[in-house]
């Protein structure tokens, strides 16, 4: 079949069966090199989506597909009965990377942030959690509760218990929330979906200092900002401020459905406390094991920080009278328009680059952490000549 044809069949048969949820872009991609992605007609797009920070080491990235294909050939899936070559060694680097003493493995993001709150809960005695506005942890019933914005919350009310939410950056707002049935904290180092909003160390020191002398459980939910996204492996790492969950998801397992959290000493679930069926399977934890090699053989954490500095001194020469500022660390980074610009994702689309639009008015971009100096140039300068409408 044309490919005219195969992309009009693909569209049809979506329409009709899948849920439409997503809004979809009209855009079928077929296949991929380092920071690039090919749609179906061949045209090549600079990819600063990357699946939502989750291709980090890039596409066709030769070791992680040799890494899938031998564990693949060799054992794919066993029950977490069983000992797991690929998971133990997994732990122990994310044991290594996160600076926490355990892990637990699960299948994305939000069933981390659900199993975080889990053993809070159970570890405190406690009920509930305070969060922060803009926060997103994730769309199941549980991390739905830690998420701020009513979008996505309001029509599944009433939840388990939904967490008290308080103005992000502000530490006296979380003390001040704080009941006799308050289990933990939770929050994005950088928050992602809310806008690329990045917090300061006094705030995240502060919140540190808060929750050990009120017994409370700080979560760092880093599904977006973790395995050198933000310039370190963990964002946390800029602040030198030690969570007793870390949770995270997205570029873990290069692609496969892959979540975690580490827990500090002391914090751990029992025999039988919570667990799950796919999740660290040798299949997606090889995988990991390879990204997390890639990260280290490549050097992509200093490329992320290197290109992320490089990126928001392009951007912040743009001429450009609507932005309103950019921020965010390494390959996270927002542009604050003073308009909604939601188009802005067909328009760069048209002109070969992938970007993504959160909160309305902000543009996020969070390229493959293998993005070059000519690649953030050319985006730079799709940005810069798409007109405000
Ligand atoms: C994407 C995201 C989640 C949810 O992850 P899923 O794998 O989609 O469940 C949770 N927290 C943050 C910060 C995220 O960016």
């Amino acid at each position: 079949m044309d490919p005219e044809s195969v992309y009009k069949s693909v569209v049809e048969k979506d329409n009709k069966y899948v849920m439409p949820t997503y809004g979809r872009k009209p855009l079928l991609f077929t296949g991929g090199k380092d920071s690039t992605l090919t749609d179906i007609f061949g045209k090549e797009y600079i990819d600063c989506v990357a699946g939502i920070a989750v291709n980090a080491t890039g596409y066709s990235n030769q070791k992680l597909i040799r890494a899938i294909q031998e564990q693949a050939a060799c054992l794919i899936h066993v029950s977490n009965y069983y000992y797991n070559i690929p998971q133990a060694n997994l732990a122990e680097k994310l044991v290594s990377i996160t600076g926490l003493s355990k892990v637990f493995f699960c299948n994305s993001g939000a069933e981390a942030n659900d199993g975080a709150m889990k053993l809070a809960k159970l570890h405190t005695k406690k009920n509930s959690f305070i969060s922060t506005n803009n926060a997103f942890h994730g769309r199941t019933i549980g991390a739905l509760g830690a998420t701020a914005n009513i979008k996505y919350r309001d029509p599944f009310v009433p939840l388990v218990k939904p967490a008290t939410f308080v103005e992000y950056g502000n530490a006296p707002a979380i003390e001040k929330s704080i009941t006799s049935d308050t289990a933990g904290v939770i929050l994005e180092p950088i928050q992602g979906e809310g806008g690329v909003h990045v917090s300061n160390k006094e705030y995240l020191q502060e919140v540190r200092e808060i929750c050990d002398k009120k017994d409370l459980v700080l979560i760092f939910d880093e599904v977006q900002t973790g395995f050198g996204r933000t310039g370190k492996w963990f964002c946390k790492d800029h602040y030198g401020v030690l969570p007793d969950i870390l949770t995270m998801a997205k570029a873990i397992g290069g692609g496969l459905p892959l979540g975690a959290f580490a827990a500090r000493e002391g914090l751990s679930f029992e025999k039988g406390e919570h667990g799950t069926t796919f999740g660290g399977s040798p299949l997606v934890c090889a995988a990991s094991l390879a990204v997390i090699e890639t990260i280290e053989e490549q050097k992509l954490i200093q490329n992320a920080d290197q290109m992320g500095r490089y990126f928001v001194e392009k951007l912040s020469k743009m001429k450009r009278d609507d932005v309103v500022n950019i921020r965010g660390m390494g390959l996270m980074i927002g542009i604050e328009l003073n308009h909604e610009c939601g188009y802005f994702m067909d328009a760069a689309a048209e002109q070969g680059v992938l970007l993504n639009v959160t909160a309305g008015n902000v543009i996020r971009l969070l390229p493959p952490l293998t993005i070059q100096k000519e690649e953030v140039d050319r985006v730079v300068a799709v940005i810069e000549s798409i007109q405000k409408k």
